[in-house]
């Protein structure tokens, strides 16, 4: 059985990890957290070609030295950026759980 156990493990693990090299979206957003994030979040956001995060702030201490991007909460989401930058999310005071925010 645990020999089962341990076989499942690992062809998950090989399914994630492929999954990531085709570019696959593993963590597909919920349409509740998208609905909250673009609700709370009307104005347009910035992001940077890598990472998760997207920005409220232009002059985020984040982006700083980055090419930034710019457009809507739901432009950043189809860049792969679905995560609210804690340094933004703070200095906004959002603390909506709703709203994915970037752990530490
Ligand atoms: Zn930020």
């Amino acid at each position: 059985m645990k020999r089962i156990l341990t076989f499942c493990t690992i062809i998950l693990m090989l399914i994630s990890s492929f999954g990531c090299i085709l570019g696959l979206d593993l963590d597909p957003m919920s349409l509740e957290e998208m609905t909250a994030a673009t609700e709370i979040i009307t104005q347009d956001v910035y992001w940077t070609r890598f990472g998760k995060t997207y920005h409220m702030f232009e002059d985020c201490q984040a982006l700083q030295g980055s090419t930034v991007f710019t457009g809507t909460v739901e432009d950043a989401f189809d860049a792969g950026h679905k995560y609210l930058c804690r340094f933004c999310a703070s200095r906004a005071g959002i603390d909506n759980t709703e709203i994915r925010i970037e752990e530490e």
